[in-house]
């Protein structure tokens, strides 16, 4: 695991951390807590920490079950925090996503008949103030989440 600050463009203190770990679903829970426990820096309130968690396992879900299918896989979760956001990217180089507009659609998903609902970008989406989701067939898919947290 990797530690780092630098200074941002107001001069305040830039801190990332960067964690490599296999694609297994009981990395879900291990990813939202170890970006609560790197939140807590910022002060977030319970809520804040609440929706950081949610969306950070969708997201690591997502690369479990999609981009490795359940399958052999490293993810890599990266977290930033400076001048009040959070900034959190879910790297996997799994199969990849042919229309990324489609996938983040409400309801839209490619494994109806199991528990997937298809709900996982939409609360992404309703819990962080940015979702960016770069991804090439075939390379993998790179989500990248920002939140600001208090005031
Ligand atoms: P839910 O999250 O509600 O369990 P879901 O995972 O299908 O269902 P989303 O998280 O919104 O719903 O994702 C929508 C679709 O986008 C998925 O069904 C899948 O086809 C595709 N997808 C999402 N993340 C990835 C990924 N990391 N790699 C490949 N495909 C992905
Ligand atoms: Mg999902």
């Amino acid at each position: 695991m990797e530690h780092t600050e630098k200074e941002t463009d107001q001069g305040t203190r830039l801190e990332s951390m960067t964690l490599t770990m296999d694609s297994l679903s009981q990395n879900e829970e291990f990813s939202r807590v170890v970006v609560a426990v790197f939140a807590s820096r910022l002060n977030p309130t319970l809520e804040e920490l609440d929706d950081i968690k949610t969306a950070v396992s969708e997201a690591v879900t997502n690369a479990v079950v999609h981009g490795y299918q359940g399958g052999e896989g490293r993810i890599e979760l990266t977290a930033a925090a400076g001048d009040g956001i959070l900034t959190v990217q879910v790297k996997d180089t799994g199969i990849g996503i042919a229309d990324v507009g489609q996938a983040m659609e409400p309801m839209f998903t490619t494994a109806p008949e199991g528990e997937r609902s298809g709900m996982g970008f939409s609360f992404m989406e309703a819990f962080m103030d940015e979702v960016i989701v770069e991804s090439t067939p075939g390379m993998g898919t790179t989500v990248t989440m920002r939140k600001k947290i208090g005031g």
